[in-house]
Formats: C-alpha cells, structure tokens, sequence
C-alpha cells in the first residue's frame, strides 16, 4: 500500500459539493484515511472567474501511480460528463500531489506534482492532514496564504 496525497479543486457550480462528491469517488481507489477541511481560494489565472473550493485528501492505495491518475481520470471524466450540459468541462481536478516518498518526472505525470510547493490553495489544505507539508506551506509568502480561507470543517 502507498500513501498518496490527492488535492481537490473545483470553480464550477455547487463547487464544495463537488468535492465532497470527488472525495467520496476516492473511497473507490483505496481508503481515505483523512481529508482536509474545505478552502475557498482566489483563482489563478484570468481574474473574471469564481473562486475555487478546494481540499486534499490521503488515499492509501494499492494503485501505482500510472494506475491512480487514470483513476482520476476517470473520475474527473464521469463527474464532468454527468455535469457537462449544466456547468461546463472544469468541474472537478484531482492532482496527485505526492505519493509515498517517491519523486518522479516523466512526460505526464511529475510527483511531487510540479506547482505543489508554490500553490497556497494545494498546500494549505495538505498540511492539514499532513504536517511533513507544514513548513512549506509556512515558507509561502504571506500573500499567497492570505488567499485561501478555511470555509468548513471535513471535506468528506
Ligand atoms: P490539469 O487538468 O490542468 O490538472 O492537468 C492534468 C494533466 O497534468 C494530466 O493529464 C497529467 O498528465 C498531468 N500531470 C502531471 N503531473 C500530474 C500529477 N502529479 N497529478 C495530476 N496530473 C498530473
């Protein structure tokens, strides 16, 4: 069993119930031993869109890592497909943020995930449930902290 590290985001529709919904299709991959809080962060990007929700969740899975962003994927399709007529293609993105100890970078799949260590809205939430991430997460500039908020208790 490995111990992955998944982050969560979505700026479209019921987005925290989006999550929630995401955080529940993990339990199909492995078992989610802790998710984090909800956080409300400003977009990245072109500024006229609404503010994500994000969480990160630990996934201890049997999968290996090719196998598990498939696997979400797969969930990111099912979810975005059942929502797309609604609310449009970017309705839920699951990242691998990291997995066990490992570090690896080939053409389409980089763990630790490429922008884990200069992202507020990845790492805030992943020091939550995992304190290995805690001082990166303090190392941040304060700006980029002050752009995410904590908005609900349990993701799940
Ligand atoms: P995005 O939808 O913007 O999150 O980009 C997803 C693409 O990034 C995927 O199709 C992957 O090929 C690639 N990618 C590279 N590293 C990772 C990672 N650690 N977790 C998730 N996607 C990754």
């Amino acid at each position: 069993m490995a111990l992955a590290r998944i982050g969560l985001g979505s700026n479209v529709g019921d987005a925290a119930a989006n999550v929630r919904r995401a955080i529940d299709a993990l339990g199909a991959l492995g078992t989610v031993a802790a998710c984090s809080s909800l956080y409300r962060s400003e977009p990245w990007g072109p500024p006229d869109q609404p503010d994500f929700v994000n969480a990160a969740a630990l996934l201890q899975t049997a999968l290996e890592p090719r196998a598990l962003l498939a696997a979400l994927k797969a969930i990111e399709h099912v979810m975005g497909r059942v929502e797309t007529e609604r609310w449009g293609p970017r309705l839920i993105d699951l990242d691998i943020l990291a997995y066990d100890d490992l570090e690896m970078r080939e053409p389409g799949l980089t763990i630790p995930h490429e922008r884990l260590f200069e992202r507020a809205f990845a790492l805030a939430p992943l020091a939550e449930i995992d304190p290995a991430f805690q001082a990166a997460n303090d190392r941040l500039p304060a700006e980029a902290r002050a752009s995410v908020c904590r908005i609900a208790a349990g993701g799940g």
